[in-house]
């Protein structure tokens, strides 16, 4: 990818003031879809970001922060004060163990294996686990399972000991069609209709206005809170999709 000069305004505002903007134009956009602005919780996406960066994001109102990467993760977590930490990254069964120590909820189950090595890691830690079932909505995206797998691998779920299956992750198509996206955020709708629970997870900085329309109880903003993101000197593995050229 070629280097994107960073736009100028978003160096200058802060990331306070970029959330509490974000925050506002999210409440906005529940009531207009006749929902409670309670009803949508931003997580804050903080991979790539300087612990600077997310501790200004914590101390304005963020309670929720999620990583890609559990080495990163690991090293920046120390240096943070107690909030939620989901992983959203593709879960590497080999990495299950850091995983479920560093944190509450992993956003990204897609399959049983990937589950039962972070039940069984969880177990060793003495801790439950909160997960949501990864489903994919859109063609261009490598990880989730299928929509129609998504009630089965929920059961699976549940029937493991230190987990609590919370609801369902996806992550929307790349495309500026409206349509498009709304239609996409419709299937991950009806999926987690039918797995249950609190949690819908979707939408980002570029759909999350669609994701809200469509029933989001968490949006994953990293961008819009952050500015755009700088890829450290030395890429680590690559653990999501979207991050892989
Ligand atoms: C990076 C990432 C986000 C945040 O993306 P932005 O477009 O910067 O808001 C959300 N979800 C997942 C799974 C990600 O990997």
């Amino acid at each position: 990818m070629p280097e994107r000069a960073r736009p100028p305004l978003l160096d200058r505002v802060s990331v306070r003031e970029r959330y509490e903007r974000l925050k506002a134009e999210v409440a906005a956009h529940a009531r207009a879809a006749g929902r409670d602005p309670g009803s949508v919780t931003i997580l804050a996406v903080t991979k790539f970001q300087p612990v600077a960066a997310i501790r200004e994001a914590i101390a304005a109102g963020v309670t929720d922060i999620g990583e890609n990467y559990a080495q990163e993760a690991q090293a920046k977590f120390a240096a943070l004060p107690p909030v939620r930490r989901h992983f959203i990254g593709h879960v590497q069964t080999n990495k299950a163990k850091a995983i479920a120590g560093l944190f509450d909820v992993v956003q990204s189950v897609d399959r049983i294996e990937a589950g039962e090595a972070l039940a069984r890691a969880a177990a060793a830690a003495g801790k439950t686990l909160g997960v949501l079932v990864q489903v994919n909505i859109s063609a261009g995206e490598r990880y989730g399972c299928a929509p129609d797998g998504a009630q089965r691998l929920a059961e699976r779920l549940r029937a493991l000991a230190n987990l609590r299956v919370d609801g369902v992750m996806a992550v929307g198509p790349i495309t500026d069609d409206r349509g498009v996206l709304r239609h996409a955020f419709e299937c991950a709708a009806m999926t987690f209709a039918r797995v249950g629970g609190s949690t819908l997870s979707i939408g980002m900085s570029a759909d999350w206005r669609e994701a809200v329309l469509c029933g989001s109880t968490m949006i994953r903003i990293g961008t819009a809170i952050f500015g755009e993101r700088t890829r450290p000197p030395h890429p680590l593995t690559p653990e999501s999709s979207r991050e892989v050229e």
